[in-house]
């Protein structure tokens, strides 16, 4: 991975994970809307997520699952944190 490459990845998984926290909170097992407080534990991560009000701004139009968002957007860390260059460089 070169360097340009590096840094290409590092924004794409922090855009991805900026647009995460603009519309979820995650604490520890559950996932939180920040739109209306509608929360899903871990244990619930295959089902859509449920808002607690019919017309939250986070439910767009399709349905929505958080975890699966946030596995997404994880996708680029491996390589990352393989290809993080090392001190002194
Ligand atoms: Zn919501």
């Amino acid at each position: 991975m070169s360097a340009r490459e590096y840094q290409f990845a590092l924004d794409c998984l922090s855009d991805d994970l900026i647009k995460f926290h603009d519309d979820w909170n995650w604490v520890a097992t559950d996932i939180h809307c920040r739109a209306c407080g509608g929360r899903q534990p871990l244990a619930d991560a295959g089902v859509p997520f449920r808002h607690t009000v019919e017309d939250c701004p986070n439910q767009r139009d399709f349905v929505r699952y958080p975890w699966e968002e946030l596995r997404r957007a994880l996708d680029h860390l491996p390589a990352l944190i393989r290809h993080t260059p090392r001190g002194g460089a």
